[in-house]
């Protein structure tokens, strides 16, 4: 008898079954990364059809940005923040590239959005980086990538030194530890461009603020600003 491939890859799934990410059911044999339950039920923000959506707002009056745009809203213990625990720490960077498309998919139709040129996600210290092998946001930026037809760069802004953990601490002091933390390394290859600027989750945005201000200092630069979800 001869087997086909997906009756091989069914028997393996009985055996081993993928789990879905977000909410730990098994994965049917067509279904990718994230179940098509949660695909449906996941909580969107609908931001990109909200100009003054709070994630915008975080900006105002601080940097100039042309949009933001978060695609979740993250609750504690809910299952976004489980889709967003197993990008980071499990390994699974296909959740990133999963999330970038369902992203890609509403943004496409987005005129500001669909403008971005280039997509730069916030850089992870290098230490950091070699720890984890990845950068989660590098994922992301990869899944819009691909639907928005822009490029990643991920050469042209560093993080010139780790910070400590910032969770304890209050939004100025949060930002004024920031400062200097990013740097550009080529000005000149982002000359003119609508550059979208990306990250997993954004409280008070004082990370994309920080990486906002030197980005902006280049001539005719454009930002943007997506990220995976929005946490209060
Ligand atoms: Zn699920």
């Amino acid at each position: 008898m001869k087997l086909s491939r997906s009756y091989i890859a069914d028997f393996v799934g009985l055996l081993f079954p993928q789990l879905c990410p977000a909410c730990g059911e098994a994965l049917m044999a067509n279904e990718h990364v994230i179940c098509t339950s949660c695909q449906y039920s996941l909580p969107l923000t609908n931001f990109h059809l909200q100009p003054d959506n709070i994630v915008a707002r975080q900006f105002w009056g601080k940097v100039n940005v042309q949009a933001a745009y978060a695609l979740y809203y993250f609750t504690k213990g809910g299952k976004v923040q489980n889709l967003v625990h197993h990008l980071k720490y499990k390994g699974m960077q296909q959740i990133g590239h999963a999330v970038g498309n369902i992203a890609g998919v509403q943004l496409v139709k987005n005129e500001i959005f669909y403008s971005a040129d280039v997509i730069i996600p916030v850089p992870l210290h290098k230490k950091r980086l070699k720890q984890r092998g990845y950068n989660q946001s590098t994922c992301f930026a990869d899944g819009l990538a691909h639907k928005l037809n822009a490029v990643v760069d991920v050469t042209s802004l560093i993080r010139t030194r780790a910070t400590e953990t910032q969770t304890k601490k209050g939004r100025f002091t949060r930002f004024e530890n920031m400062q200097e933390v990013f740097m550009i390394t080529d000005p000149e290859k982002l000359k003119n461009k609508h550059i979208l600027l990306v990250d997993d989750i954004v409280t008070t945005g004082s990370t994309l603020e920080a990486c906002a201000v030197e980005l902006l200092k280049i001539d005719g630069v454009r930002l943007s600003i997506a990220t995976i979800a929005y946490a209060e």
